[in-house]
């Protein structure tokens, strides 16, 4: 890898020539053990994207480009992968630069608090009903805010948090959330994120598969995004407010208070 030295970009030099032995994903970040004793961690942030140089969409670098991978290992022999990718860059590229990139002693996350403290994945059994109930309860902050901390369980951003609490009918800043609502919630979160993957991701500008193309579920979103429209539901209109410091759109009828 080569990578440009940047301020918020953790030890990310020492990655520079090193190979990427494995790549796993943990919520929203991946996780890359490299040599050394090394892991690679990024996270794409709002606007980061890993793309094929002169992959289908033709894309060449630009100044975005915050560090290249090199492909030197043919794809796995079985895969579909497209042969033209062997051998060839991949650009992870930040407009914004809200992404991640860090290199840290291998499961040393002391450095990424989020990372440390990162919640049970969402779509596997470690996502227990139960201990989601009991991390709610123990929580004294709003719902919405609580789920973006990614304690509860990891994975769940602004746009897949507000279609969990509206599919679950539970009001953003609600503090108090019981054994049923949550039982409730928990069911909705890993639908709306199953779904979310069936369509490859939600795309609203920045967001691509790393063949450039868009995710297609954008079109299904029924909350965030859609303030002012009537709700699925029950025709309401969708109310937009600011919580925790993020836009938040809930349906003021089916998620009262
Ligand atoms: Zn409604």
């Amino acid at each position: 890898m080569s990578a440009q030295p940047q301020a918020r970009f953790h030890a990310v030099e020492k990655a520079a020539g090193r190979r990427v032995l494995d790549l796993r994903r943990r919520g929203k970040y991946l996780l890359a053990p490299i040599d050394g004793g090394l892991e690679l961690i990024v996270h794409l942030g709002m606007t980061g994207s890993f793309r094929f140089r002169g992959g289908a969409d033709g894309w060449q670098p630009d100044p975005y480009v915050r560090a290249t991978f090199t492909l030197s290992q043919p794809a796995d022999p079985g895969s579909d992968a497209d042969p033209d990718l062997h051998n060839s860059e991949l650009d992870f590229r930040d407009v914004r630069r809200f992404g991640t990139l860090a290199v840290v002693a291998t499961g040393d996350y002391s450095a990424l608090a989020t990372l440390a403290a990162l919640g049970p994945e969402p779509l596997s059994d470690d996502f227990d009903p139960l201990r989601f109930h009991t991390a709610l309860a123990a929580s004294r902050m709003a719902v919405k805010p609580y789920l973006l901390t990614q304690r509860p369980v990891a994975g769940v951003g602004n746009i897949y948090a507000d279609e969990a609490l509206w599919r679950a009918r539970i009001n953003p800043h609600a503090r108090r959330v019981g054994r049923e609502r949550s039982a409730t919630l928990w069911t909705a979160i890993r639908e709306v994120l199953a779904e979310a993957i069936e369509r490859e991701g939600t795309t609203f500008r920045d967001y691509r598969m790393v063949n450039g193309e868009s995710g297609r579920n954008a079109d299904f979103l029924v909350a965030y995004g859609q303030a002012g429209r009537a709700c699925p539901r029950c025709g309401t209109a969708l109310r937009k407010v600011v919580l925790g410091g993020r836009g938040t759109t809930y349906c003021p009828w089916c998620q009262r208070r």
